[in-house]
């Protein structure tokens, strides 16, 4: 199985330089003045490996035949797809490649964004032997030595949120790419930071992926800033508007973790329902030193003693001297 793993990552490596060449091709003239129109720069197209897949259902598939791969492993690489009747083709047609890095750099996954019209917007690998979605951070191995430096971490939505963060000199910055954070996702990034800054879209979505992400990072000991766009802006188009200037405004107006939920927890809830969102988060922490440490914290946001808060939610008193800071 090993052997095997090594296959599909070969076979990506192939797929990532087949995408790469292209979007250099005069059939991806298309994708190349797509990203020169959303601003984003040579230095981060190469910095990234972006790429381009041809409007081809055999774009691929024959260029991985003509480095002998079998189609089989194509499909069970993700990278071919087959219909009900075995018949096998691209499964990235027409649009603008994002490799997908593991932290030694070695391409592991694709997303793909349409360029026109069409459904859906974003498609991505799925799950194979070498990538589960959930576990890996998009850009993360581009981040991590700047990361350990800056003991900070930037966490956002999309593909092309990243690419900008970077280009506009945000260096630390990955991306969770659809899904919901996870908890792999915050100790494989607080790995190289203590704090995480969090930004999350102007938009539905964003707002309630900001309350769980910063609960799940709270939860993790990791101290962390909500930094929420304004409406219809994400940090993407944040920046291509306003420059750094417009998102450093937003940082310096951003919550840290445990403010921005019982903010955003009092803007639709009674009490009540945010005590027991509390005890809620304090019976899902393991460490009792963590536990300590919110429990004041938890009280003090909800307006409350400590032991009047305990009494209302029902929790015990926490050992003595263990009141230490979450991982910093
Ligand atoms: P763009 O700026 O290119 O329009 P976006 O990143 O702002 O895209 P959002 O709708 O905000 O797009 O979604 C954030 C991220 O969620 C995307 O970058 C992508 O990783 C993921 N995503 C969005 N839509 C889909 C989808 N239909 N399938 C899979 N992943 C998706
Ligand atoms: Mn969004
Ligand atoms: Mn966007
Ligand atoms: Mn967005």
């Amino acid at each position: 199985r090993k052997a095997r793993n090594r296959m599909f990552i070969e076979m990506h490596a192939e797929a990532s330089s087949f995408f790469q060449r292209n979007l250099k091709m005069a059939a991806g003239d298309v994708a190349l003045r797509y990203l020169h129109d959303r601003g984003t720069t040579r230095d981060v197209i190469e910095k990234f490996g972006l790429g381009y897949s041809p409007d081809d259902w055999h774009g691929l598939d024959n260029y991985l035949k003509s480095k002998g791969r079998n189609q089989e492993d194509g499909v069970e690489a993700g990278l071919l797809s087959s219909n009900d009747k075995g018949n096998v083709y691209d499964r990235f047609r027409g649009r603008l490649i994002f490799p997908i890095q593991d932290l030694s750099g070695k391409v592991i996954a694709f997303g793909g964004r349409i360029i026109t019209d069409g459904e859906p917007k974003y498609l991505n690998s799925s799950d194979t032997p070498i990538y589960k979605k959930g576990e890996h951070l998009y850009g993360l191995n581009l981040a991590r030595s700047t990361m350990t430096r800056s003991k900070r971490a930037i966490l956002t939505e999309g593909y092309m949120d990243v690419i900008t963060l970077h280009q506009f000199g945000y260096t630390d910055s990955c991306g969770v790419l659809g899904t919901a954070l996870t908890s792999d996702q915050v100790k494989r990034v607080a790995g190289f930071c203590s704090r995480i800054d969090l930004i999350f879209d102007g938009d539905e979505a964003g707002r309630k992926a900001a309350l769980k992400s910063s609960r799940m990072i709270l939860q993790h000991g990791v101290a962390c800033n909500v930094i929420l766009m304004p409406d219809g802006e994400d940090v993407d188009s944040l920046l291509q508007e306003q420059g750094t200037e417009g998102l450093e405004q937003c940082m310096n107006a951003a919550p840290d973790g445990l403010q921005f939920c019982m903010n955003t927890l009092r803007a639709s809830f009674a009490p009540r329902d945010i005590v027991a969102w509390a005890k809620n988060f304090l019976s899902e922490l393991s460490d009792p030193s963590l536990r300590a440490y919110y429990l004041p914290r938890l009280a003090s946001g909800l307006g409350l003693s400590e032991v009047d808060f305990r009494r209302d939610a029902g929790v015990s008193a926490p050992p003595r001297n263990t009141h230490q800071p979450p991982r910093q």
